[in-house]
């Protein structure tokens, strides 16, 4: 028989939703991981598709672990208002995304606190979770495009327009258009879309992945090398670029670029040697640990310190301040 309710311990569970996955991971006050799932993501079918199927994912695993929810934390793809739990904007990828109340459906649909979090800011605090040094670092994730994020004093910076952060889209780094129409910007070399489409450029060799481009280059493909050698002076330009202005010691390369790793490394070390910050901190650029689980372990760390003073069963976030490392 289970047991009722209120004499099953807590858990908070940190849900990753994405485009095509939606992943979740329960984890107990201390963090450590508990159980862990994944379920395809109904981007197409609209928000509360996407909110059942969350919702559902979510409660299978605390059920299963006899565990109740204390609280929720999400890394949602898009533009999210971390205060009100709402999607501000998305791709097109995603039906009834933009504007949705994602905060609100869940904590409907699992009786708990609900904190929702951009993905890569999620990504960041999964990164950092755990580890006391990290109160000032940047965040960037090399995936279908660049996202950024960053940590000042030990708190997720959000900024007044949810954008702090956001390097993949500042200038300089190319002549090349952005996905985002302008010109110039980190995600023309250093997302992995870009990677496929410099490559294509240059060899006359179309279609190929960022994960095919690097195969190439390790194979002896100068170009292939080439495009990755870019990828890792500019990302390594942004980070210090970074750290000159916020005084950042330390930048965490995520997303599945970073499978590539050896591929960047030189041209990161490089432009270190060359474009430190004058401050003369040594700024560390070291790819993330945590692979697919950082979000959800991040939207998890971000609701445990939103709602650690909230007693069970409490479902209003909106007096609470911002996550803390
Ligand atoms: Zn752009």
């Amino acid at each position: 028989m289970p047991e009722i309710a209120h004499h099953m311990p807590a858990a908070v569970v940190g849900i990753d939703i994405g485009g095509t996955k939606i992943a979740a991971l329960l984890v107990d006050g201390q963090g450590e991981i508990l159980a862990r799932g994944v379920v395809d993501a109904p981007a197409r079918e609209g928000g509360r598709a996407m909110a059942d199927a969350a919702a559902a994912l979510a409660r299978e695993l605390a059920a299963d672990a006899g565990r109740t929810l204390s609280a929720v934390g999400v890394g949602a793809a898009g533009v999210v208002d971390h205060e009100t739990g709402i999607i501000r904007a998305a791709s097109e990828t995603f039906a009834d995304w933009a504007g949705f109340p994602l905060g609100d459906e869940l904590s409907a649909r699992l009786g708990a606190p609900v904190r929702v979090e951009n993905d890569v800011n999620a990504f960041l605090l999964g990164e950092l979770d755990h580890d006391d040094s990290g109160d000032d670092v940047l965040g960037v994730m090399l995936g279908t495009g660049v996202g950024g994020a960053v940590v000042l004093d030990g708190q997720l910076r959000h900024g007044p327009h949810g954008a702090a952060g956001e390097i993949g889209h500042t200038p300089g780094y190319s002549d090349i258009r952005c996905t985002c129409g302008q010109i110039g910007h980190l995600e023309t070399l250093a997302s992995g879309t870009s990677i496929g489409l410099r490559y294509a450029e240059r060899s006359g060799e179309t279609g190929l992945t960022a994960r095919e481009v690097a195969d190439r280059a390790r194979a002896g493909d100068a170009v292939a090398a080439d495009v990755f050698a870019a990828a890792g002076r500019a990302v390594a330009l942004a980070c210090a670029s970074a750290a000159g202005i916020l005084d950042l010691d330390r930048a965490v390369i995520g997303g599945g670029v970073v499978n590539a790793w050896d591929l960047l490394l030189p041209a990161i070390e490089a432009a270190l040697v060359t474009d430190s910050p004058v401050s003369g901190v040594r700024l560390e650029i070291m790819p993330a640990t945590r692979g697919s689980d950082a979000v959800a372990l991040g939207a998890a760390a971000a609701a445990r310190r939103a709602f650690s003073g909230l007693g069970a069963g409490a479902h209003d976030p909106s007096e609470l301040e911002g996550a803390t490392l």
